[in-house]
């Protein structure tokens, strides 16, 4: 209480003070708390531990290829030319359709299209 009365004092007098965030350790805390009382200076005391610890992520993440709705790039590693692509589908079928067209030799994209005529792996 007496803590609580020094704070509105404080901003009554319009005196500037700092924030300060510390975890919170019992008996340490409260000495802390009174070694800088006339400082100008206020601690937040911070749980060590949180409940989000204890638990786990509820979803499992999903890989990069069995998203839908992404945009990818690849890189020429042979002349720095690079693909930019989006696709509703999952990335890894768009995948195998561009590594399919280069095998069959189908230009189909700009991608197939550059990779049969460089001869380069993209
Ligand atoms: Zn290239």
């Amino acid at each position: 209480m007496k803590k609580l009365k020094n704070i509105l004092k404080r901003k009554k007098e319009r005196i500037d003070l700092k924030y300060i965030g510390l975890t919170y350790t019992p008996g340490l805390s409260q000495h802390i708390d009174k070694c800088i009382e006339n400082h100008n200076i206020m601690i937040g005391h911070k749980p060590y531990n949180y409940c989000k610890q204890f638990f786990t992520t509820l979803r499992p993440r999903v890989k990069h290829e069995n998203k839908t709705h992404c945009i990818y790039k690849f890189n020429c590693q042979d002349c720095g030319a690079c693909y930019i692509g989006n696709t509703e589908q999952y990335l890894h079928e768009r995948i195998y359709q561009h590594d399919y067209y280069v095998r069959s030799n189908k230009k189909s994209t700009a991608l197939a299209k550059h990779s049969i005529e460089h001869a380069s792996c993209i």
